[in-house]
């Protein structure tokens, strides 16, 4: 069995290539080479931690296996560790035979940066030029560095519940040399690709604050009960994501499914635009809407990848096991 340390994952994962994972296995899942198991995600009465399970199985990539973790909200607070803590476990798809036991934090990460990264690829417009961030947490960095790389964007602009966090993104918007400034839920208008990446529960983004023709990624809500935009919106955008099942249930569209105010047909896979199977956005006014609730091919993905990376470096610790 290899073991690959989180504190190794740095040197080895590049935003590239877990782009590059994530938009083959989400391409995969469309064409029914790669399935995900149903989620565990527990609120465990302790820590007000959400813990869970997110496994599956690439037939065309040969990866099986989950990753175990989940969110404890008063880590950096108490402990100085970050919110998210998992790790990734891969099994021989031929014997079931444990072969990988990887750090999952700086992963997850990375694989759920890629993902908005991917749905900005393939459906905003091309001439964006306006990126607008609503969440500025440990996540949030990593999505907005992943998407200033898709198109030439010009400004950033943020909004924050919890406003002293923005310094965070603005850094992140200057070493990329992007202009920041932080702005009201209500100047969001004025984005052509919105990503937002927050805890909440009751939703900051109303549909009055998305333009026609922009691109909104939600990567927060990844949980029963979560939301960060109003119901509406989903019924004003075209819905996509990465895997039905999960949208439906634990998703952003949870709610507007809940309500009756769309239908699971209305919610279209990622995969299948990356296939062309697929038109995607067909206008430029259309709102298009990537619901991100994260899936466990995604992290078995760049977790193979950062396998035979570590083998390859001679950094993999093999354990008898
Ligand atoms: P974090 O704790 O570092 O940041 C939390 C963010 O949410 C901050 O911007 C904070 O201001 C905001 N927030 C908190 N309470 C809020 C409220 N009531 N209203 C509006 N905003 C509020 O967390 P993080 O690591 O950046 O993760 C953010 C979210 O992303 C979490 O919900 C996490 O579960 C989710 N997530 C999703 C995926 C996925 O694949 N979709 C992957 C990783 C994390």
């Amino acid at each position: 069995m290899i073991i690959v340390p989180e504190k190794e994952i740095a040197g080895l994962m590049t935003r590239a290539d877990a782009f590059t994972a994530v938009e083959q296995v989400f391409a995969s899942m469309s064409n029914g080479g790669a399935y995900n198991f149903p989620v565990i995600r527990e609120a465990i009465g302790h820590e007000d931690a959400l813990y869970g399970f997110k496994g599956g199985f690439d037939k065309t990539g040969m990866a099986l296996g989950l990753k175990a973790g989940g969110y404890w909200p008063n880590n950096l607070a108490k402990h100085g560790l970050i919110n998210h803590q998992s790790t990734v476990f891969l099994f021989d798809p031929d014997t079931g035979k444990v072969s990988a036991m990887v750090g999952g934090n700086l992963l997850t990460a990375l694989r759920t940066a890629a993902a908005s990264s991917v749905s900005i690829k393939h459906l905003a417009r091309k001439d964006a030029k306006v990126m607008g961030m609503v969440g500025a947490g440990h996540q949030a960095t990593f999505q907005l560095r992943a998407a200033l790389e898709q198109r030439n964007f010009e400004k950033v602009i943020g909004w924050n519940y919890h406003p002293e966090m923005l310094p965070n993104i603005e850094k992140v918007a200057n070493e990329a040399g992007v202009p920041f400034e932080a702005v009201t839920l209500e100047r969001m208008v004025e984005a052509d690709v919105v990503i937002s990446i927050t805890s909440t529960f009751a939703p900051s983004i109303m549909a009055h604050h998305i333009a026609p023709g922009t691109h909104i990624a939600c990567m927060g809500t990844d949980t029963k009960g979560k939301q960060e935009v109003e119901t509406a919106l989903l019924t004003q955008a075209t819905v996509f994501t990465d895997e039905v099942a999960q949208s439906i249930s634990i998703g952003e569209a949870q709610h507007a499914i809940a309500a009756g105010l769309i239908k699971q047909a209305d919610v279209h896979e990622l995969g299948a635009v990356i296939n062309g199977t697929h038109p995607g956005r067909t206008s430029d006014d259309e709102i298009t809407l990537f619901d991100g609730t994260g899936v466990g091919l995604q992290d078995l993905a760049v977790a193979a990848s950062v396998v035979k990376l570590a083998i390859e470096k001679g950094i993999a610790i093999e354990v008898d096991f």
